[in-house]
């Protein structure tokens, strides 16, 4: 018995860390979208349509009406780290659009079937290109990797298909394909919050219904109307405010002291990237404390946007994570203007009901 031998080590397959790193970045549908919506609006859209089919798991689709990508790019636009974004590391450091590392579709690509079919300005066409593993692969075998040429307008549609087909322990990990829909209405209604003129839409496919439509005109107001219903749009006061000292502007729509929730809803966007955090999260509830009825909670949208060299987006290639400089005093900053709103808001009415 050598049960206690040391083995021998050998390096794992690359194919094996790919899908390894691709699984811990795309955990959920929902994630991969996340991914696939930056894009587009990275590439100046102002119309994102989403169809998706038993909750993004067999089908997520998106068209957007972008720039589009160069045929000439297509045989490594599924590469890991290619990108247009950025080109030094100290480009991290004024980046302004949402991606930056190039990681996205290449994730995408090594656990999922993924079609791009895209047409720039100056081609006369659309081209199709299939991938897999990172790299272009025939539509059916035997035939040519090539990008083909198709009819189509300005833009890109991206297709996932059977996303987790090769980690079959994480794809029969999803109980509900309505849960993941959910998460997935979710992330394109926080997104059709803030990307004001953008429209946006989504729906099940071969449903002719729409979860959500939103029109490119609509104002901030009306997509929240929209998404989350009247009774909140109806009692948001707008904030603004911001520091030089912390490099720092926020903006946003929150509910006043007429309206409360059993929980939180924190639709939060630090540099236009959707995002969570428990400390920001924390000090909303905190301001909302002494305005709302025990156990009621705000609806607040925020949108942070914070020198990009005072932000280290780099500490988790998900990015769900981000940490900035003076993070504690830039939270207090905004919870302090949050709360003079509210108190004014609560005065004036104390005022009328008092008349
Ligand atoms: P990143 O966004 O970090 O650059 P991605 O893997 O998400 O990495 O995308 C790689 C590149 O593909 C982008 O830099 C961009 O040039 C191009 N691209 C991806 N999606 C689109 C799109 N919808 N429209 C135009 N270009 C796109
Ligand atoms: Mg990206």
């Amino acid at each position: 018995d050598n049960g206690h031998a040391p083995r021998r080590i050998r390096p794992l397959d690359p194919d094996v860390v790919n899908k390894i790193a691709a699984g811990e970045i795309i955990v959920a549908p929902v994630h991969a979208l996340k991914e696939l919506m930056e894009n587009a609006v990275d590439a100046g859209s102002t119309s994102l349509e989403i169809v998706v089919k038993d909750g993004g798991l067999k089908l997520l689709q998106i068209t957007d009406n972008g720039c589009g990508i160069d045929k000439q790019d297509l045989p490594i636009l599924c590469e890991r780290f290619t990108t247009s974004k950025l080109q030094k590391f100290e480009d991290l450091q004024s980046i302004s659009t949402y991606g930056f590392r190039g990681e996205a579709l290449a994730s995408i690509s090594h656990i999922a079937h993924l079609t791009v079919t895209t047409k720039t300005q100056e081609s006369n066409c659309a081209w199709r290109a299939h991938y897999g593993s990172g790299k272009l692969v025939p539509a059916k075998p035997g035939q040519s990797p090539d990008p083909k040429p198709v009819a189509g307008r300005q833009g890109t549609q991206i297709t996932v298909e059977d996303l987790f087909y090769n980690i079959p322990t994480r794809r029969r990990a999803f109980r509900s394909t309505s849960d993941e829909y959910n998460k997935i209405i979710d992330m394109v209604g926080r997104y059709a919050v803030h990307c004001s003129h953008v429209a946006f839409s989504c729906k099940k496919h071969g449903e002719s219904s729409t979860s959500i439509a939103i029109q490119a005109s609509a104002s901030s107001t009306d997509r929240i109307r929209q998404i989350y219903g009247a009774s909140v749009a109806n009692e948001l006061i707008e904030y603004s405010t911001s520091d030089d000292r912390w490099g720092f502007k926020a903006e946003g729509l929150a509910t006043n002291a007429n309206y409360s929730l059993k929980k939180t809803t924190l639709l939060l966007f630090i540099n236009h990237r959707c995002v969570e955090s428990s400390n920001i999260r924390k000090a909303v509830e905190q301001t909302y404390a002494s305005f709302l009825p025990k156990n009621g909670h705000p609806f607040v949208y925020l949108s942070l946007e914070i020198a990009p060299e005072r932000v280290d987006v780099n500490v988790h290639p998900t990015k769900r994570e981000v940490n900035f400089l003076n993070e504690h005093e830039i939270i207090q900053a905004i919870c302090e203007h949050i709360r003079s709103k509210l108190a004014a808001v609560d005065t004036s009415r104390t005022f009328l009901t008092q008349t």
